[in-house]
């Protein structure tokens, strides 16, 4: 996956070459090519904003140094490249979304700064506008940067594990189930036996059953839009206290 990120600050993304992220990256998986509006800048000072019209705080940054920017950005992720505008006001980034957008093989990401961009930036050169949730950050650079690692760990071949990010929460719709290591007694409280075991199916099962009670206690809204398999919908039916199993 190639993606373009505009940012007037690109020593944020160096954050990208740890852990999972910088695996990608080394594998060739993910490349992140960061783009400076300053470089495209045409005065002395290098300007990149200036004062809204109409008054009031704040800075804006142009549209024209942002679309040569773009211009570069595509140059490398090719013309075909989606561009998205990070913002509070865009659609809210979910699982679902991330999964789509690894399949498109190129975007290109604008961090926006100070009071945001030009608006005609955004009508004439952006694509879409995507949020991570509802609140204002100080830039769109940490927006792009959990952007990327949600897309990172969906690209084949990113995990160490390729099972672990299908067990993940919202993978399949639910949340996943809780985990437990070493040691076997820790502040009085024992590992569930279950785990212990050694018996897979009742493992599968005790799992199932956590998933699904975690979703259906903290994220019910979750299960009016998942699909559930018969056994899921089963052990669910078991985890609201209602019906037999099957
Ligand atoms: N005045 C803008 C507003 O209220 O809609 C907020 C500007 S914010 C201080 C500066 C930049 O941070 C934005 O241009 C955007 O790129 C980024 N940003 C802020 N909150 C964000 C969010 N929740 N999701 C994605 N990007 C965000």
């Amino acid at each position: 996956m190639r993606l373009g990120v505009i940012t007037l600050f690109p020593e944020i993304f160096q954050a990208l070459h740890y852990g999972i992220t910088g695996r990608a990256i080394e594998r060739q998986l993910l490349q992140v090519d960061c783009i400076n509006p300053r470089d495209y800048a045409t005065d002395r000072h290098q300007t990149v904003d200036d004062r809204p019209y109409g008054g009031g705080p704040g800075m804006v940054l142009k549209a024209p140094i942002l679309q040569e920017a773009v211009k570069a950005a595509k140059a490398k992720a090719g013309p075909l490249a989606k561009v998205c505008y990070l913002s509070p006001q865009g659609q809210r980034f979910n699982h679902q979304h991330a999964a789509n957008m690894v399949t498109t093989g190129g975007l290109i990401l604008v961090c926006g700064r100070y009071e945001g961009v030009d608006e005609r930036f955004i009508e004439t050169q952006v694509d879409e506008e995507w949020s991570i949730g509802d609140y204002v950050l100080s830039g769109g650079e940490f927006a792009a940067l959990v952007m990327i690692d949600a897309m990172a760990r969906l690209l084949p071949g990113a995990l160490g594990d390729e099972g672990s990010a299908a067990g993940d929460s919202f993978f399949a719709g639910i949340l996943d189930y809780p985990h437990y290591t070493r040691p076997e007694v820790y502040e009085g409280q024992a590992v569930p036996d279950v785990l212990l075991s050694g018996n897979h199916e009742a493992i599968r099962r005790w799992r199932l059953q956590q998933a699904l009670a975690r979703t259906y206690q903290r994220r019910p809204d979750l299960l009016e839009k998942t699909v559930l398999t018969p056994e899921q919908e089963a052990v669910l039916n078991l985890v609201k206290g209602r019906g037999e199993e099957k």
